[in-house]
C-alpha cells in the first residue's frame, strides 16, 4: 500500500482578523476559510501498486480501494504522478460505485412469497422460450435448471444441460430472449469466440443492446433477492 500526494499537512492559518470573536460566532465560516487556506490539505488517496510485465499503467477503481498496474520499471513516483494525474476521474468513479451500492441497498427486497410465484412463472416461461428459440437454432440440449443465483444469469453445461435464473423474470422479455439465445449458442461453441458471437447476433442481432441493459441494471435486481 502506498500513499499518493502525501503532503505534509499545512497549519491552520492566522486569522487575518487576529484572535477575534468573530470567528467563535461563526464556526461554519470559520471552516470554509481553512478549507481555502488549505487547498493542499485534501485527503490523500491511497492505492496498491501491483507490478508486472505489463506496457502500460491502468487504473482499477473497486468498492475497497484503488489498484495500479503498471510495468515492472515503474518508480512509487510515477506512479504517485499516475494517480495525481487522474484524480478526478478516480473521484468520479468513487461516486458512481458509492452512489450504486446506495441504491442496491435501499432497493426493497422479494418477500419468500414473491419468489414463489417468480419461481412459478419461471417454470413456465423460461422452457418456452428456450424451446422456440432452440427449435428456430436447430439445438438439442438436456435438462433446464432454475435457481435462484446470485452470481449468473445461466449457464450452459459440457452435457448440455442448461441452467437459468428465475430472476430473469424481472427484466424486460427481450434480456430474457438475449440470455436464452446465449445459452443455446453455446451448445453450438462453448466458448466466447468471434464464431460464438456471429451465431449469437444471427438469432438475435440486438443482442448487444439488452447485455448491456443487463450489465448496467442487473446488479439491482439481484438486489432484489436480498443478495450483495
Ligand atoms: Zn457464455
Amino acid at each position: 500500500m502506498y500513499l499518493a500526494n502525501a503532503r505534509s499537512i499545512d497549519t491552520i492559518p492566522q486569522s487575518p482578523f487576529g484572535d477575534s470573536s468573530f470567528y467563535q460566532k461563526e464556526p461554519s465560516l470559520l471552516n470554509d476559510i481553512n478549507q481555502y487556506e488549505c487547498p493542499f490539505d485534501e485527503p490523500m488517496i491511497e492505492y496498491t501498486l501491483i507490478k508486472s510485465r505489463r506496457k502500460t499503467i491502468s487504473l482499477e477503481v473497486k468498492e475497497d480501494g484503488l489498484i495500479v498496474r503498471a510495468p515492472n520499471r515503474t518508480t512509487k513516483r510515477e506512479a504517485d504522478a499516475f494517480v495525481k494525474k487522474h484524480e478526478a476521474w478516480i473521484v468520479k468513479k468513487r461516486r458512481q460505485i458509492a452512489e450504486r451500492k446506495a441504491m442496491e441497498q435501499s432497493v426493497p427486497r422479494l418477500s419468500e412469497e414473491e419468489l414463489r410465484v417468480l419461481s412459478q412463472m419461471a417454470k413456465k416461461v423460461i422452457p418456452e422460450r428456450v424451446a422456440y428459440y432452440a427449435r428456430l437454432m436447430g439445438a438439442h440440449y438436456g435438462r433446464i435448471t432454475l435457481r435462484c443465483q446470485k452470481t449468473r444469469w445461466g449457464s450452459c453445461s459440457a452435457k448440455k444441460n442448461l441452467n437459468f435464473n428465475i430472476l430473469l423474470l424481472l427484466t424486460p422479455p427481450e434480456v430474457l430472449d438475449s440470455v436464452v439465445v446465449h445459452e443455446l449458442c453455446h451448445l453450438f461453441e462453448m466458448n466466447h469466440s468471434a464464431r460464438f458471437y456471429e451465431r449469437v447476433y444471427a438469432v438475435y442481432p440486438e443482442y448487444d443492446r439488452w447485455n448491456r441493459w443487463l450489465k448496467d441494471n442487473g446488479n439491482l435486481i439481484m438486489a432484489r433477492a436480498g443478495y450483495r
